[in-house]
């Protein structure tokens, strides 16, 4: 019964998103356990084209595989290609511009430095502006070079659902795999991350077991180890169907759409005072913010709106300077609360160091 739920839910996943029809999902623990999956699908379907059984065979011995990804990637991209034994530091960064989006003619030069089984890992929602890379482009690439097109969307790829922002995922459904989560906007507790991968037989030979003590089965029934890298696990996909269920698309695009206009109202608020900047576009749920022109005052402002505790807030560093770092996603945020957060964050930016009083 919670095999068919999750049957569902992966139903409602490839359809809410407008992914393709028959794209492999697994549900995983979150988006660096589905940035593993979809990069094993990866590894297996363009060392395949190469003539290389990497599940028989392992690397060592293999054609080498490129892997490129933007200095804005999120850790766990490089994580996870540490874990699949493509090593972290093979992982070729690529610069990005000021809202942390990679620059497609560098990446274009990078792809054309050397032939052969490449992985290129794109974004979709960077951690600190929200910034998407410009996705359309970059499946053309990869499509030029025959090149994996991975997409990093652990919150971004919602924007999907929502159609007044689904633009700024142009082009995304054609690319190879997508990695998400449940866990952070769709509000449901841990231990939900997705992996969704279009060629769902790279994404089978990649995590298939089986044992002579479980029944022959073929693709019309689900057997959760064919998608994910666990053999037995819980029935994760199960909050996720609930989420869905209750939210409905509407629902979901509410969420979607009235976190991202409580994130514009919560910078605009704070833009407008002295001494506070604003430094990226907001196009979805995050704003990052700078209080005076040093990283000290910035992180002593942090400090204090967490202690205050109306709302909480972390810090982050982008681009080699602090900045305090908002990101809306709780679905019992109001407006009344973006406004009462604000003005907490603007009182800590006035009150005097504690070291100062
Ligand atoms: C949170 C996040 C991840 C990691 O997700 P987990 O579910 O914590 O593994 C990866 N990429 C981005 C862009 C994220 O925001």
């Amino acid at each position: 019964a919670l095999s068919v739920a999750e049957e569902v839910a992966a139903g409602w996943v490839r359809d809410l998103l407008g992914l393709p029809a028959g794209c492999g999902v697994g549900f995983v623990t979150g988006c660096q356990m589905a940035h593993f999956t979809c990069l094993a699908a990866a590894r297996h379907a363009v060392l395949r084209d190469a003539g290389w059984d990497v599940e028989a065979q392992g690397l060592q011995g293999g054609p080498p595989l490129r892997v490129i990804a933007s200095d804005q990637a999120h850790v766990t991209v490089t994580v996870a290609c540490r874990m699949l034994g493509l090593g972290a530091e093979r992982v070729r960064l690529v610069p990005t511009d000021d809202q942390g989006r990679v620059l497609i003619a560098a990446l274009e030069t990078a792809l054309a430095e050397q032939e052969g089984p490449t992985i290129v890992c794109a974004q979709a929602g960077e951690i600190n502006t929200g910034a998407f890379d410009r996705i359309s482009d970059i499946v053309e690439l990869c499509r030029a070079r025959g090149a994996w097109c991975h997409i990093d969307g652990a919150f971004g790829l919602w924007a999907a659902v929502s159609p007044t922002r689904r633009g700024l995922l142009q082009g995304f459904e054609r690319a190879d795999s997508w990695a998400t989560d449940g866990h952070k906007w769709l509000n449901v507790p841990y231990d939900c991350g997705i992996a969704a991968v279009a060629d769902s037989s790279a994404h089978r030979a990649a995590m298939t077991s089986t044992s002579a003590y479980i029944p022959p089965h073929d693709e019309d029934i689900p057997w959760g180890f064919d998608w994910t890298p666990e053999f037995s696990r819980r029935a994760r996909g199960v909050p996720l169907y609930a989420a869905l269920r209750s939210l409905g698309r509407a629902g979901l695009a509410e969420l979607i759409d009235s976190s991202c206009e409580h994130a514009r109202r919560i910078a605009h608020r704070l833009g407008e005072a002295d001494g506070v900047e604003v430094l990226n576009d907001v196009v979805l749920n995050q704003v990052i913010v700078r209080f005076g022109d040093d990283d000290r005052a910035t992180n002593a402002v942090i400090d204090r709106a967490q202690q205050d505790g109306t709302c909480w807030l972390s810090g982050s560093s982008f681009r080699g300077q602090a900045v305090m770092r908002v990101s809306v996603v709780g679905w019992q945020t109001t407006a009344d609360d973006v406004d009462r957060s604000a003005e907490a964050i603007l009182e800590a930016a006035q009150r005097p160091n504690a070291e100062a009083s």
